[in-house]
């Protein structure tokens, strides 16, 4: 069980540390990604020697990042000894994937916003109002000794904007448009990040007509499904954006993604409008928030998906939100 601290309790412990590795979680998206760099770059203008690491490739969406290729990827046997280790916006360690395994280090941080947070680290400063992780970094960069720059305000903007559907989704508040405002004032242009973000290559619009090809309805139309077959599966093809199709067809309540990335391994998305997803990722292991959670199924797609629909009709059943 995690301590949970504080905005100044966090900045003490940053404080107090001289070498420090910042991880973002495996599937890094744009808030892991973007609430990072702008922690590092922050934490280096105060002299500290830090090191940002992931265990996973990151998509090509955002070489537009500043930092991002001082992303380390450790391989096994690798050892890292550090002052601390910082976890940010992962709800589970192994969201980690092996680095916790690679660090040697006397603390460590968890800096996060999921709802199903799962108190693994030492220390625990979690906001599950934010819409993001990057929210709750604004907040604390305001604190620290430092200037914050037209980089991480770059950073923290596609964090935010990048997890709350650039503030559509019920996540927003009117602090997350408050922090986004904040950012605007440092030069960023949310034009050119939102072209940046939402650019898609041919291959990805290419398997886009295919997957929508898949949509399925179940539980009296509440809920649509997709599905990326293993066939169909290509890593270096961007398919994030695939969602929002399921997810904007009237009378659905739950949009699910089902990707086949091994034969026998099924990567699941889920979006919601009023199912709290969240707690039935956590019955497969993942996590995320009350409308938009993950997890991993080790079986192939047809019985996974078999499974979790099981779950889904259930847990349509028995909501009364
Ligand atoms: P996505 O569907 O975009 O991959 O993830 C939606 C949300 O659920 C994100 O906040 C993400 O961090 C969380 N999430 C997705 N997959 C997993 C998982 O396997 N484990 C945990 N703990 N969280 C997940
Ligand atoms: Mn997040």
């Amino acid at each position: 069980m995690s301590t949970q601290i504080s905005l100044q309790e966090t900045r003490q412990l940053l404080e107090k540390a001289n070498t420090i590795i910042l991880v973002s979680h495996i599937g890094p998206d744009g808030d892991t990604l973007g609430s990072t760099l702008a922690l590092k770059e922050a934490l280096e203008q105060m002299g500290k020697k830090v090191t940002a690491m992931v265990d996973d490739n990151i998509s090509s969406t955002y070489n537009f990042l500043p930092g991002i290729g001082s992303y380390v990827t450790p391989k096994e046997g690798d050892k890292f000894k550090v002052d601390l280790l910082v976890i940010i916006d992962a709800s589970s360690l192994d969201r980690a994937g092996i680095i916790p395994s690679c660090v040697d280090a006397p603390h460590m941080l968890n800096i996060d916003h999921h709802i199903s947070n799962t108190h693994y680290a030492e220390y625990l400063w979690l906001d599950d109002k934010a819409a993001a992780t990057g929210e709750i970094i604004l907040s604390l960069l305001k604190e620290l000794p430092i200037t914050i720059t037209k980089s991480m305000a770059i950073c923290l903007y596609v964090a935010i904007a990048t997890d709350c559907g650039y503030f559509k989704y019920s996540n927003t508040t009117a602090q997350t448009m408050r922090s986004a405002a904040e950012l605007l004032e440092y030069g960023i242009e949310p034009n050119t990040i939102s072209d940046a973000l939402e650019l898609k290559s041919k291959a990805t619009i290419n398997l886009l007509k295919i997957v929508l090809n898949t949509i399925t309805y179940y539980g009296n139309g509440r809920i649509a499904t997709i599905e990326i077959t293993h066939e169909n599966y290509d890593e270096s093809v961007d398919t994030d954006s695939f969602i929002y199709y399921p997810r904007y067809i009237e009378g659905v309540d739950v949009a699910v993604s089902f990707k086949a990335v091994e034969s026998k391994v099924t990567r699941v998305s889920m979006r919601s409008r009023s199912l709290d997803v969240s707690k039935i990722a956590l019955a497969f292991n993942g996590g995320g928030h009350k409308r938009a959670a993950g997890c991993t199924i080790y079986l192939p797609l047809p019985q996974a998906k078999e499974k979790l629909l099981e779950a889904l009709e259930k847990g349509l059943e028995t909501s009364h939100d």
